[in-house]
């Protein structure tokens, strides 16, 4: 298929902003598992895939040391060295890798236009957008004083690390809830700290977490700050802040787990792809298909639910499978 064909460069042309045009037959955006994964399988598959890395080349597991769920690693990995690793296999296949960030996009018909540090005008037969999706933090300085020593957004992934320990959860939703009981099965205690006087997470949940005998819930309780000398060691939290009843309260914890949601990373694309009330990218179920012909979605920016490294890979090869047989018409 030559989608090329009733390609109209001459706006293109004339926006002086933009200083390369360049054809290609799969544009992959993003450098996490799912983009190196997607670009594996399209290198191989002979379509000769162009990924661009975004400012955070090797995506979130970059930011980790251990990582030891990752299959075929029985001794475990440091994030940044497995996403090397990515990185050289998509390589080896001739996937051409390049630093810059998607910051615009036109799919209002085919060819496919995305737009690169506002210079770059790349035109895609197939794109699959990779681009993940960042988790939130309070916003207190000690969460990047203690990144990786104590500080987590993902219990599934750290977890493990706290066995038989103290820990707490921030969060009143369903994410929240589920991180907090997936703890308790393997930590000592676990402090669920709540903002308001309710949950906000399902009713099931709910029961779940007021079932589990060694998560106590701190209602209308704050963090303000963690201590510790080489991790966390402990947090400060304000009780009824901006009440008469208002008073400080410290907890000793080994670990401090964000659950206040992640922002996925689809706000260039918004305009022509569907995505649900959180930004994430809506899929034909079952596949990476959008709504968009040609524009497929992989990883932690199309799923609200799993959020792994290995089910991003796994979606960034269901990616390149559906973009190869797009192309195959
Ligand atoms: C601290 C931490 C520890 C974790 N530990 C584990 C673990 O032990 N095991 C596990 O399975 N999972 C773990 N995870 C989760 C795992 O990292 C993610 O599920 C996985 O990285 C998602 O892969 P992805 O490819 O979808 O996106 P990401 O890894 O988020 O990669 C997204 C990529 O998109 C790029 N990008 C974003 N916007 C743009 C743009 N506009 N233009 C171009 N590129 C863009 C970024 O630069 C990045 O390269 C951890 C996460 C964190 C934060």
């Amino acid at each position: 298929m030559d989608l090329f064909k009733s390609m109209e460069l001459e706006g293109d042309e004339q926006n002086p902003e933009i200083k390369n045009i360049e054809k290609v037959r799969c544009l992959i955006i993003g450098s996490g598992p799912a983009g190196y994964t997607a670009a594996i399988y399209a290198a191989r598959a002979n379509l000769k895939p162009v990924l661009y890395t975004g400012m955070q080349m090797g995506g979130q597991l970059t930011t980790t040391t251990e990582v030891d769920n990752f299959p075929g690693y029985p001794d475990g990995i440091t994030g940044p060295e497995m996403m090397e690793q990515f990185k050289k296999q998509a390589e080896r296949f001739g996937t051409d890798i390049r630093f810059g960030l998607a910051t615009g996009a036109d799919f209002s018909g085919t060819p496919l236009r995305v737009t690169f540090d506002e210079n770059t005008r790349i035109i895609a037969d197939t794109v699959i957008i990779a681009t993940g999706a960042t988790a939130k933090y309070l916003g207190i300085e000690a969460e990047t004083k203690y990144a990786g020593m104590g500080v987590s957004a993902c219990a599934t992934c750290d977890g493990f690390f706290y066995r038989q320990k103290d820990v707490a959860v921030v969060g009143g939703g369903d994410t929240a809830a589920e991180e907090a009981t997936y703890l308790a099965g393997m930590c000592k205690k676990v402090y669920l700290i709540v903002r308001r006087s309710v949950l906000r997470a399902s009713k099931a949940m709910q029961e779940r977490v007021m079932k589990t005998p060694n998560i106590e819930i701190l209602w209308e309780h704050q963090a303000i700050d963690l201590f510790g000398e080489n991790g966390v060691e402990g947090a400060i939290l304000v009780k009824k802040k901006g009440t008469l009843e208002e008073e400080t309260v410290r907890i000793k914890i080994d670990g401090f787990f964000l659950a206040i949601g992640h922002t996925p990373n689809s706000d260039v694309f918004k305009k022509y792809i569907e995505t649900d009330p959180a930004g994430y990218i809506k899929t034909i179920p079952g596949t990476s298909k959008t709504k968009v012909p040609g524009v497929f979605a992989a990883g932690d920016v199309q799923d609200p639910h799993y959020r792994q490294a290995v089910t991003a890979a796994g979606s960034g090869c269901m990616a390149a499978i559906d973009a190869e047989r797009y192309l195959a018409g």
